[in-house]
């Protein structure tokens, strides 16, 4: 097995950490730092090639199986100069290791049972993570919150299997054990599906979400992205395209990431250019998980704020009735619109005001809440496993309605093969290979 090293962090600070993995760790290392070398100790010394001396440093060495990769390993704490870490890359490369591959310590983390495959992406989820609930979700993955439920999974079907097997043995008790049977298959069927619901309503915690504001001319949908979004003291670009384009914000809605659209409305036009402008406003809110209808509550709906509520019924999102301008009205006047609304449907509605900020925490704290509830947390946030656990599903699907016990047994064994490519106890090499592919180099 190769021993392998890496700049696992990017160079432009200070200090950068060289990490080294593989038998040879502890011989190199050595030979080429003049400091002691303990598991589980970081000591002081110098890097040296003959009798130059490359850097001063720190490094910690872990023994084998202790360590991240569960191999012997190093890491040094060198000073950050493109110079330095390439004379260092020179000389562990002389003394006969090798550049490691992207996500390779990771992948030998899983390979060595350091971790499953559901942490291993847990720590590329929380690497990539941008938002505070995003690296929650992936925490939580990591300290292996999917793989105990999975395992719990596994194990009810398991003893289901043997359950069967044993009365396939004893025809007799064969024809009363079938419903019990059945109703287990059922109920551990609700758990993968509750999971499933979960996992996708929480990817927006990971992915992050698309909202986009709709509604007719000068109700106040810039100034709401405005509002919104300087708070945060997001971008705000204008989309590539035509002047009645889309424009996009980013922003963080208490730790939830999202992506803000202000676009053209919805209506049908005769002017080309205002044309594409409307296309480019429903291609948004098809692939939005909401939608702000945008009506200014200081004058009455008109007739095109009622299209544009009955224009959105068509679209999957979520949906919020944000009220602008709630600076110009007094509570009688709220009271009257919220009435107004509530013959069209029953979106929550929230008053803001661009002008004096009223009301837009509270809209990002219930939007957040509304997306992805906070007790979803999810331990589920990957697409990988939302279908592993659709395919599982299906399987059992199959099992409870079946009348034949070997059926059973073939499908149960379908699920449980399922759920261990969450965890990588049944995923195929090439999985593997493909998803520590998608790692930095150095991780
Ligand atoms: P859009 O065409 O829907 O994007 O509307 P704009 O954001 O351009 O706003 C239209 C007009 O309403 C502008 O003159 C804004 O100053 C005004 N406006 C927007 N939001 C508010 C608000 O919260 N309070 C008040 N009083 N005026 C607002």
């Amino acid at each position: 097995m190769r021993t392998i090293y890496a700049l696992a962090t990017p160079l432009g600070g200070a200090l950068a950490i060289i990490r080294i993995s593989g038998d040879k760790t502890k011989e190199v290392l050595s030979r080429i730092f003049t400091g002691r070398i303990e598991h589980s100790r970081i000591s002081y010394g110098t890097i040296v090639s003959g009798d130059t001396v490359l850097d001063a440093c720190m490094a910690a060495y872990f023994e084998s199986p202790k360590s991240f990769t569960g191999e012997d390993m190093a890491e040094l704490y060198i000073h950050a100069s493109r110079a330095v870490v390439n004379s260092i890359f020179e000389l562990l490369s002389a003394n006969g290791l090798e550049p490691a591959c992207a996500g390779e310590f990771s992948k030998r983390a899983f390979v060595n049972g350091k971790m499953d495959l559901a942490q291993a992406e847990a720590v590329m989820d929380l690497l990539n993570s941008s938002a505070k609930r995003a690296s929650a979700s992936a925490l939580m993955q990591l300290s292996g919150a999917l793989s105990n439920e999975i395992s719990d999974i596994e194990d009810a079907l398991v003893s289901l299997s043997a359950e069967i097997c044993a009365a396939i043995d004893y025809p007799d008790e064969l024809e009363d054990s079938l419903p019990d049977i059945s109703h287990q298959l059922a109920e551990i069927n609700k758990r993968i599906e509750t999971l499933i619901d979960q996992g996708l309503r929480s990817r927006h915690i990971r992915e992050g979400c698309h909202i986009t504001i709709v509604g007719k001319p000068n109700v106040g949908k810039s100034s709401l992205l405005n509002a919104i979004t300087l708070e945060d003291r997001a971008i705000v670009t204008q989309v590539a395209g035509t002047t009645r384009d889309v424009i996009e914000a980013y922003a963080d809605f208490c730790g939830l990431s999202v992506v803000l659209y202000d676009t053209a409305g919805l209506r049908d036009s005769d002017n080309e250019v205002e044309s594409i402008g409307i296309e480019r406003a429903r291609q948004m809110c098809e692939k939005s998980n909401m939608l702000f209808i945008a009506l200014d509550c200081s004058s009455p709906l008109t007739y095109e704020d009622i299209e544009v509520l009955s224009d959105v019924e068509k679209y999957e999102a979520q949906k919020a009735v944000i009220a602008t301008k709630c600076d110009l009205v007094d509570s009688v006047k709220r009271e009257e619109f919220i009435s107004a609304i509530r013959k069209y449907n029953d979106y929550p509605i929230f008053f803001v005001s661009s002008k004096t900020n009223e009301g837009i925490n509270e809209l990002k704290k219930q939007v957040a809440e509304l997306i992805a509830p906070s007790e979803e947390s999810g331990i589920i946030t990957n697409m990988r496993h939302i279908e592993a656990l659709q395919k599982a599903r299906c399987a059992l699907s199959s099992a409870v309605s079946s009348i034949e016990y070997d059926c059973m047994t073939t499908d149960i064994a379908d699920a449980l093969r399922a759920l261990g490519e969450i965890t990588g106890s049944t995923v195929e090499p090439n999985i593997v290979d493909r998803i520590f592919e998608r790692f930095c180099v150095g991780k």
